[in-house]
């Protein structure tokens, strides 16, 4: 039944036409049908030590999912991909798999990686489909957690809770749950109603979500450390970085997150800042990771007149996922490689106008490994834009109550956490971006899964 790969070759999850794409802001790939999803499962050679499961942070069971797949055992594959992973469908579609199990497949020496992330999805959404729900305990204890931050770190820390017969409260400053999954990743990549029926599981199993809540503001942090058993803190680090050059504060110049919010919330119907629109504009984003290319493409749906992102290395060194980069390059997207900002032109009325760049070249390798970034003299070059996303990086936001209570941040303003993801306060525990600084929504889960597990054994000890 396995071991199919000389007969079967790798084909990915079809993809819309980036014309056909680029009218709408639904997701571009097909789920696999129930025969391909077998075939491709079948793919795999069942390594005895699986560099995929170990590559994978969740460690999900990736060899035994793809098996029963292949038998066509959904059931079974379903229970399977829940058991470590609190969304696997939204993963499935949204890891960077080239870096993560897909890249460390034995079969990814030239046969192509057995595609993981779209059985993955396969698996779930199908399941989902037949009427399938994830198991969560329904006998709860009287032990009671309060999560501040309802994103990826803090859904998955509620969903390990509940398995574990712990009752959740959480509390959220957005309207919506999710996070970045809501308000960040656009619906391109994730359609919106994933994380809404994962809350609705949630709710189903007796989570309770307080939306438009934020802990330092509309409750005090005090209080839930009083009335719950243990607190756990996902706030993310959402705060944007702008290049440090004449002009980044014009008008018409956006950090990612305040244009990428304000574009979703007003495809949510919710109130936004309309002064960001891009709409017959031109558009010039700074930046080469997955941010960067979430606003490219974001600025074409929104009829921006010409897009272009502007990175000082070049394509091999992007930062983000190749997928992506080539998704946007598919739907119209210029690429000005080996560029680097130096003003954010404006006219008198302090429109902008354009962006003065200097060339840039690779030079030596950095600690890491990483080839310096260099200029090139008298290299400057202007790129006429009405409109400058900078897609730059996070930082943590510093709130008053972490401070105030004793929570320890390290020197980039995360919140320090020991082996059991407890921070410097005890009862008091962190993970996700806010612990690790911007990272991703897989690590988020297992960062939520794995205090969940340190939580429960601490109360019921
Ligand atoms: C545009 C963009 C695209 C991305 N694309 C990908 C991708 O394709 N794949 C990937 O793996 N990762 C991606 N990431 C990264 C990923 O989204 C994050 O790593 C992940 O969401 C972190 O999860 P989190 O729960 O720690 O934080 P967040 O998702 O930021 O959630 C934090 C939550 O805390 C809430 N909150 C904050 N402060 C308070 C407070 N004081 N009181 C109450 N609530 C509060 C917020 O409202 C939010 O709901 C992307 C990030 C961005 C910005
Ligand atoms: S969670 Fe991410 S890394 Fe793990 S198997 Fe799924 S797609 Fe791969």
């Amino acid at each position: 039944m396995m071991q199919k790969f000389f007969d079967l070759e790798r084909i990915d999850a079809k993809k819309r036409s980036g014309g056909e794409r680029i009218k709408d802001f639904n997701e571009i790939y097909e789920v696999f049908s129930v025969n391909k999803a077998s075939n491709q499962s079948a793919r795999c050679i069942q390594c005895g030590d699986p560099y995929c499961h170990n590559k994978c942070p969740l460690h999900n069971l990736i060899p035994h999912w793809l098996k029963a797949t292949a038998n066509k055992d959904l059931e079974l594959a379903f229970a399977l991909s829940n058991e470590p992973s609190p969304f696997p469908e939204v993963l499935g579609k949204i890891c960077p798999h080239d870096r993560l199990c897909e890249g460390d497949c034995t079969l990814n020496d030239g046969h192509g990686a057995i595609t993981i992330g779209s059985v993955e999805t396969f698996i779930n959404e199908k399941a989902f489909e037949q009427g399938l729900k994830p198991m969560i305990q329904t006998k709860m204890s009287d032990k009671k957690v309060a999560i501040i931050g309802a994103g990826p770190a803090g859904i998955s820390c509620a969903t390990f809770l509940l398995r574990k017969g712990i009752q959740v409260e959480l509390f959220d400053k957005q309207a919506r749950a999710g996070g970045l999954l809501t308000y960040g990743i656009p619906g391109f990549k994730l359609d919106k109603t994933d994380i809404e029926r994962r809350v609705g599981f949630l709710k189903e199993a007796g989570a309770i979500f307080n939306q438009n809540c934020e802990v330092g503001k509309d409750i005090a942090f005090e209080d839930l450390i009083k009335k719950f058993d243990a607190v756990f803190i996902g706030v993310g680090a959402t705060k944007g970085r702008r290049a440090t050059i004449k002009g980044a504060d014009a008008k018409s110049s956006y950090l990612a997150m305040e244009f990428l919010t304000a574009i979703q919330k007003k495809n949510f119907g919710e109130e936004y800042d309309k002064s960001i629109a891009v709409k017959d504009k031109r558009v010039v984003v700074i930046g080469g990771g997955d941010t960067a290319m979430d606003c490219v493409r974001t600025s074409l749906r929104e009829k921006a007149r010409a897009v272009t992102c502007l990175y000082r290395r070049d394509a091999n060194n992007m930062p983000g996922s190749k997928k992506e980069f080539i998704n946007a390059r598919e739907e119209g997207v210029d690429f000005e490689f080996y560029s680097s900002p130096k003003e954010v032109l404006v006219d008198e009325a302090g429109d902008i106008i354009g962006i003065k760049m200097i060339r840039t070249e690779l030079g030596e390798a950095d600690e890491s490994g990483r080839q310096r970034v260099q200029e090139v003299e008298n290299s400057e070059f202007v790129v006429d834009a009405d409109v400058v996303i900078f897609a730059l990086g996070f930082d943590p936001v510093k709130y008053d109550f972490l401070e105030a209570n004793g929570i320890e941040l390290d020197k980039w303003g995360g919140i320090k956490v020991d082996k059991n993801y407890e921070s410097s306060k005890s009862g008091v525990y962190a993970g996700g971006d806010c612990h690790r600084g911007a990272d991703l929504v897989v690590t988020a889960a297992l960062d939520g899964r794995e205090a969940a597990k340190a939580i429960a054994e601490k109360i019921f000890a």
